[in-house]
């Protein structure tokens, strides 16, 4: 079974580029869960299926299995719907103010968990770097390294806010604070779960970050 490192922690914590690199350094695949909700929250905005209703969402959930397709190529970045490319779309506001709701959907949770446990089963490299909000508990509890990546409030905003240079910084704020309140009421990813390591990247940089996820 390839190795499993599981990365939680909440927006604007820096996961995905940390994630990517510790994959690239270790050689592994990399698998971005998130992703897998923002193209859920777009299929159901394209089929003009509303978010919040559940039935619907949990309706569609074959149909989007059937379209989305993965890269697990930590130098790769793309995710596909049919034959549409969404890498882009899915990281908008239109997908971003949507996903907590289809998120929070407990048979929504189950499928893409097992769909993620497949996917890691399979994977044809020594390790993967899986990054998320429940990996270390509820997706892969048995990771062989299992980390908490945190920085403070105003860390995250301002990283998140140099990200969308084109947004007012104060909305970006508040998109993020609102999303992280509606994330942490279906998972708990503010504290380290029991044997989950803590990073916090507050006071150092990106390298040292990745430096001490790989020493984890
Ligand atoms: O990590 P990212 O910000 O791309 O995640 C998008 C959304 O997907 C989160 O706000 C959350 O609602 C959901 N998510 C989740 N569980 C995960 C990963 C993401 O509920 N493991």
């Amino acid at each position: 079974a390839p190795v499993v490192v599981a990365i939680d922690g909440p927006a604007g914590s820096g996961k995905s580029s940390v994630s990517k690199a510790v994959a690239r350094r270790l050689g592994y695949r990399y698998l971005d869960t998130g992703a897998w909700y923002r193209a859920l929250a777009l299929h159901t905005l394209d089929a003009d299926v509303d978010p919040e209703d559940s039935a619907a969402v949990i309706g569609s959930l074959d149909a989007f299995g059937g379209a989305f397709t993965v890269s697990l190529d930590p130098d790769v970045t793309a995710f596909t719907l049919g034959d549409r490319d969404v890498t882009d779309e899915i990281r908008g506001p239109r997908v971003t103010d949507v996903v907590s709701a289809v998120a929070r959907v407990p048979e929504v949770r189950a499928w893409i968990n097992e769909t993620f446990r497949s996917l890691i089963a399979d994977v044809d490299r020594p390790g993967i770097v899986v990054e998320g909000r429940d990996i270390t508990t509820v997706v892969a509890p048995d990771a062989q390294a299992r980390i908490l990546l945190t920085a403070s409030e105003a860390a995250r905003m301002a990283r998140r806010s140099a990200e969308f240079e084109s947004h007012p910084a104060g909305d970006v704020a508040e998109q993020l604070q609102r999303r992280d309140r509606a994330d942490s009421r279906v998972v708990d990813f503010m504290n380290a779960a029991d044997g989950v390591t803590t990073v916090d990247s507050t006071h150092i940089d990106f390298d040292e970050t990745v430096d001490a996820v790989v020493r984890v």
